[in-house]
């Protein structure tokens, strides 16, 4: 049996999932008349509370296209080293929207409203590029997973409301910290000026992502989405996998942070770890002691065993669960990795 921990992305839809997608009733939406398409944007609008929403076929897309919304060319973002929209958007940031990133030396890909408010270029000195938007990811990729202590979003947000700053919220993984942290996606709406959020990741969509934001801003968001070439036309079939999604795999998402803490503690006991990081929700981020072996090797065995698993740079390596990781693969990869 494969086991793959690759990522939250590899997933695959269930039978009631393909069901929702083969008998979804759809229209072009380039022409906004897929029927499928415009109840997810409803949906997710709504379940944000902001007035409008735009279905994007990834993550990047909507993240590019945000980015874009709230900054000038020149401009600079503020936004933690680990961010994704800095390290995993092939540079769109300067590509899309010829603006720079201020890193933020933050705390597993988060940072503190001080920290926030040092970053910013004062408006006034001219020779330095002028700060725009804040951008925060939460659950944090890099980071391991970690969710964001919510009243330090609230301070950052005074901070951006103080300077005049947008704030965008990379939530590719919000539905996992809502799970772990009983939050609720409107308290988010209310911080945030545009949110991205994933279906392909926990929620086990094949394809798709959302941005909502105020009616003003998604108005613009479509052009830009139509000059980034995001226009689908009969992706209502997509789109129903994601209200079928919205529906039944957010509250699962818990099994999958059961599952990634027992990984955790196993591994912790283990005399080949060096470290696991902090567990909180469903990313695995542990370093092996190159005494015993090299993180190459420690990968290669597992594969072996038809365990997969990434590595993430400098010695460290990740395991992300899943919907399609089951309890049987879980009992196999705990006894593989006892008895390695
Ligand atoms: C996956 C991810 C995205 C979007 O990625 P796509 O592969 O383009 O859908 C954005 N931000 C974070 C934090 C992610 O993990």
């Amino acid at each position: 049996m494969k086991i793959n921990l690759i990522s939250d992305t590899v997933t695959k839809p269930s039978p009631g999932m393909l069901e929702a997608m083969r008998s979804a009733d759809v229209g072009d939406d380039v022409f906004k008349a897929d029927p499928s398409v415009n109840k997810l944007e409803a949906k997710v609008a709504a379940l944000f509370n902001k007035e409008a929403a735009l279905y994007f076929p990834s993550g990047t897309m909507t993240n590019q296209t945000a980015i874009k919304l709230h900054t000038k060319p020149g401009d600079q973002l503020i936004c933690d080293k680990y961010a994704h929209v800095y390290n995993y958007e092939g540079g769109g940031v300067s590509f899309n929207s010829g603006v720079s990133c201020k890193l933020i030396d933050g705390h597993r890909g988060m940072m503190t409203s001080d920290q926030v408010e040092e970053g910013i270029n004062p408006p006034d000195f001219y020779h330095s590029p002028l700060t725009s938007l804040v951008c925060v990811e939460n659950t944090t990729n890099k980071g391991g997973g970690a969710c964001w202590d919510f009243s330090e979003l609230e301070r950052i947000k005074n901070v951006c409301e103080k300077h005049g700053l947008a704030y965008h919220l990379d939530g590719a993984r919000i539905w996992n910290a809502l799970v772990e942290k009983g939050e609720s996606a409107k308290q988010y709406g209310e911080l945030f000026d545009t949110i991205s959020v994933c279906l392909s990741k926990g929620l086990g969509c094949p394809v798709g992502s959302v941005l909502v934001g105020s009616e003003e801003s998604i108005e613009r968001a479509l052009r830009i989405r139509k000059i980034l070439g995001g226009g689908m036309r009969q992706s209502g079939y997509l789109a129903a996998a994601g209200i079928y999604a919205l529906d039944n795999h957010i509250e699962r998402l818990s099994e999958d942070h059961k599952k990634a803490g027992e990984i955790g503690l196993l591994l912790e006991s283990l005399p080949f770890i060096k470290k696991v990081e902090p567990l909180e929700t469903n990313i695995i981020i542990f370093e092996i002691d190159e005494n015993y072996l090299s993180a190459e090797d420690f990968i290669a065995k597992l594969e072996d065993k038809e365990i997969y698993i990434i590595g993430m740079g400098q010695g460290k390596l990740r395991m992300v669960t899943h919907m399609d990781y089951t309890d049987d693969m879980h009992e196999i990869l705990q006894k593989t990795l006892r008895t390695l």
